[in-house]
């Protein structure tokens, strides 16, 4: 696996983001998925993917619990973009049985609880969407937190045995912001209240200035413990 890992990483060295994006789906064809949550990285990456005609799969994982602001980014990049992003959801039984057992909200009252529901809403899901596919684009940045400055830009997923793509990995949020201006990209509103890493509206809030980027997200918990589960640091990479 390192071995392919340091051969993709040679042959994206030196490529601008869009080249990389089309060398990955001409070696995978069919295989190149992007999970989007509509935040200002994501709404980036798809732009290079829709400004580019790049044949990259887009899909999201609707946990049932969005903002509203989330739902009605979807629908303006998908209108402005004319899109298929394909919609992956929690099984209605484990969710059934989840919420009768323990309530809507049980996740501010253990992490356990939370990470039950984020296990059922998010981390299934996901394990059904990149099912079979080989490359995983994500918009994972290096400085969203201490456990992503360590990552790659190439990683090898085990869990779900498939090769993470970051290709924003070193951008940082001002480049983020810059791009999306520039390019009139639809992005979630909820950014310009304070908001910058968006997951569920009952797991996430603002963050104060100079406050962690992850801090607003499941804020009532110990910080080593935000993780989802979606993004499992990876041992196996280009470098190691
Ligand atoms: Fe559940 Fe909150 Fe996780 Fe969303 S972020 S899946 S509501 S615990």
């Amino acid at each position: 696996m390192r071995e392919l890992l340091s051969d993709l990483m040679g042959e994206l060295k030196g490529r601008d983001i869009a080249e990389q994006l089309k060398l990955l789906v001409n070696r995978f064809p069919g295989e190149v998925v992007f999970s989007t949550s509509f935040g200002l990285e994501d709404q980036a990456i798809t732009h290079f993917i829709a400004a580019n005609t790049i044949p990259v799969n887009i899909f999201t994982l609707d946990t049932g619990r969005n903002f509203p602001e989330t739902y009605s980014t979807w629908s303006r990049t998908v209108e402005k973009y004319k899109l298929t992003i394909t919609a992956w959801y929690p099984e209605a039984k484990t969710i059934q049985q989840f919420i009768t057992a323990k309530g809507p909200n049980s996740f501010y009252e253990s992490v356990e609880n939370r990470k039950e529901c984020c296990y059922i809403r998010k981390v299934e899901p996901l394990q059904k969407a990149l099912k079979g596919n080989k490359i995983w684009i994500t918009g994972i940045r290096a400085e969203q937190s201490n456990n992503r400055h360590e990552m790659q830009m190439l990683e090898w997923d085990e869990v779900n045995q498939v090769v993470k793509f970051h290709p924003l990995l070193n951008w940082t949020w001002g480049q983020v912001k810059q791009f999306v201006s520039r390019n009139d990209v639809p992005y979630n509103p909820l950014h310009d209240k304070g908001f910058v890493s968006i997951g569920c509206a009952p797991c996430t809030r603002a963050i104060k200035p100079g406050e962690d980027f992850r801090a607003g997200r499941w804020w009532w918990e110990d910080n080593s413990k935000k993780e989802c589960g979606l993004h499992i640091h990876a041992e196996v990479t280009a470098e190691k």
